[in-house]
């Protein structure tokens, strides 16, 4: 999360007053920057990565959530420039975000300080754990919202989220967080509504009787797991990476290029098999995300496809020529969007960029959540608030960020993939990612596709095990830069598209000829063995050789003596399964405990 304002939010019945306000004075604000730093060239290629925890408790054969996010984060803000660590809080109580506090750079060198970093970061922010309290990367906790799951004496059906399974304390106590939550259900006129599929096992009933529910609420089908609130999303725990471009353009063109991979990369880093205590017919947490955040009202539903939180909608190259000679073939879903913003940006100067305005008026669309009576105005020249108060709750698959002010540059955020167990397989998905954008740049590679194909790209990573039994839409020929000739796509395995096949060059394979290429500065030897490791690693999970985390959570409950494959995951499988990711990712016997995510490593 950015900056925390402080102040007194206002609640719903307040804040629909002022959202024409906050959108106006948004736009005015970004058009100042867009002033200020649309001419900004060769900023250096910098990029860091996110990384979110959450704190579990483990003693007595029991788990539970540790909700000591303000003690944990006030010590954490004490620690010292010098050691290139920052934490931040997130919308849980019980979880931390860390990153590195100065970016890396494009020097090789960087390529391994990233998991140096991550590790360094784990091992401070473990310092300020208690005995029992332990820092886990996992995806999506098991038992969220079952039972006694985090260490809180409140109740259920409280005021903010009035939901069944969870108690409003386990959410941030900034006021922001509850504020969001409960300003969400209040626009959209009841609570959120959150279904993913439940995973039938044998002994699974058909048809499937939700022990934890008594009334399944009209519109929920015996085939799913209801949630009802939005910490059963961004409760989450997920990897993020930003990139700075060289320019307003570079970071524009890096957001398109890397678009079409997110959906690949969240099948890749699926690691989310379990929800509220059964297990899911889907190995991600997409679009429990999705759902838990989505504020449309039913009215709305019909005409906006999409939650705040979802893929992109549009592509915003105004350099790329394929794009650009083919704008309505690769935007080829409706966009809605806001005219009255639209006009705003027509003739705040940006009359000639279509596709800037487009995307920012899609945005815009949106109201904006929360506001604190305090900020309502501000400096419009020298304040973004209004703008980052709609962008930021605008949680697409990537996101195009202005600069915040002159030391930083125009950057774009790559947000799919679901946290790792391991400091290395974090390191591991970030580097190929950043490999990826380099050799994208370097090589003036495209991969340009319809955006109906990276939607219908997104559904297949909800298949449940997306490596075996999903197939996903890529363009055959990346290195097609003719605007003219016809482009030709096909739906391949993660296989095929992270390894290669006849048809395909694959990902890994273009990283690979990528660095042994001639460059300026030879590779080092230490830096090209990491970078193999991680290359190999992400090979080996795309070929199915090793398992994905969510494959390798389905495996550990499966073969638990007190799962009786019946789809739901107690409390002591739970505190096993907890226990071993935490052996996993503390260092202990990691690779032996999950030998089939890690075997040759
Ligand atoms: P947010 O939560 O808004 O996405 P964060 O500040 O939590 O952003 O993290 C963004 C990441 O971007 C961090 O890893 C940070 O080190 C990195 N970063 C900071 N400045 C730059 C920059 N100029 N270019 C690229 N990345 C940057
Ligand atoms: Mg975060
Ligand atoms: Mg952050
Ligand atoms: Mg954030
Ligand atoms: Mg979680
Ligand atoms: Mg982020």
């Amino acid at each position: 999360m950015g900056l925390l304002s402080e102040g007194t939010p206002l609640q719903w019945s307040e804040v629909s007053k002022y959202v024409d306000h906050v959108r106006e004075h948004g736009i005015i604000q970004l058009l100042h920057t867009l002033e200020k730093y649309k001419n900004r060239q060769n900023d250096p290629f910098l990029w860091g990565d996110e990384v979110e925890y959450i704190v579990v408790n483990l003693s007595d054969g029991k788990a539970t959530l540790g909700l000591r996010q303000n003690d944990i984060l006030g010590k954490l803000m004490l620690i010292s420039d010098s050691e290139n660590v920052n934490f931040h809080p997130e919308y849980g109580r019980y979880m931390i975000e860390s990153t590195p506090l100065k970016p890396f750079d494009a020097s090789w060198d960087s390529l391994i300080d990233l998991e140096t970093n991550m590790r360094h970061r784990r091992q401070i922010a473990s310092r300020y754990m208690t005995p029992t309290e332990h820092l886990v990367t996992m995806s999506s906790y098991p038992l969220l919202g079952v039972g006694h799951f985090a260490e809180t004496e409140g109740t259920v059906k409280g005021p903010v989220t009035q939901s069944e399974f969870m108690p409003d304390e386990i959410i941030n106590l900034h006021p922001r967080f509850p504020t969001l939550s409960s300003n969400i259900r209040e626009r959209r006129g009841k609570k959120v509504e959150i279904t993913v599929p439940v995973f039938h096992d044998v002994n699974t009933p058909q048809p499937w009787v939700d022990p934890l529910l008594k009334d399944r609420p009209v519109g929920v089908s015996s085939q799913e797991i209801y949630m009802d609130a939005m910490g059963f999303g961004m409760g989450c725990c997920c990897l993020q990476l930003t990139f700075q471009g060289a320019s307003i353009d570079g970071a524009r063109d890096l957001y398109d290029a890397l678009a079409p991979l997110t959906p690949l990369f969240l099948a890749l880093s699926a690691g989310s098999p379990v929800f509220r205590g059964v297990v899911a017919d889907q190995d991600v947490r997409w679009n429990v995300i999705s759902q838990s955040v989505d504020d449309r009202t039913d009215d709305e539903k019909k005409t906006i496809p999409k939650s705040r939180y979802d893929s992109i909608d549009c592509y915003i190259s105004r350099k790329n020529e394929i794009l650009n000679q083919n704008t309505d073939f690769y935007n080829d879903i409706p966009v809605v969007t806001n005219d009255k913003v639209t006009e705003q940006l027509r003739e705040g100067g940006l009359e000639n960029d279509p596709l800037l305005v487009q995307h920012f008026s899609h945005y815009f669309i949106r109201d904006p959540l929360v506001i604190f009576e305090e900020l309502l105005d501000q400096d419009d020249k020298n304040s973004m608030d209004h703008f980052e108060n709609i962008q930021t709750t605008n949680w697409q698959t990537m996101r195009f960020k202005p600069p915040p002010n002159a030391s930083i540059g125009w950057r774009t955020e790559f947000r799919p993939c679901e946290i790792q167990f391991t400091d290395f397989e974090n390191a591991a998905f970030c580097v190929v990612v950043v490999l990826l954008a380099r050799t994208i740049v370097a090589n003036k590679l495209c991969f340009y596709q319809p955006i109906s194909q990276i939607d219908e790209n997104m559904k297949q990573a909800h298949v449940r095990d997306p490596v075996h039994r999903a197939k996903f839409w890529v363009r055959l020929s990346v290195q097609d830069q003719d605007k003219d000739s016809k482009p030709v796509f096909k739906q391949l395995t993660l296989n095929d598209i992270f390894n290669g096949n006849d048809e395909y060059i694959g990902l890994l394979p273009l990283v690979r000829d990528y660095l042994k290429s001639p460059h300026s500065e030879p590779l080092p030897e230490k830096v090209s063995n990491k970078v193999n490791q991680y290359l190999d690693l992400l090979s080996k999970r795309a070929s199915g050789e090793l398992d994905t985390a969510a494959t390798w959570i389905r495996k550990f409950i499966n073969s638990h003596p007190d799962y009786k494959h019946d789809s739901i995951v107690t409390e002591k499988i739970n505190f096993d399964l907890v226990t071993a990711i935490n052996k996993i990712g503390s260092g202990e016997g990691w690779n032996t405990i999950a030998q089939s995510m890690f075997r040759g490593f």
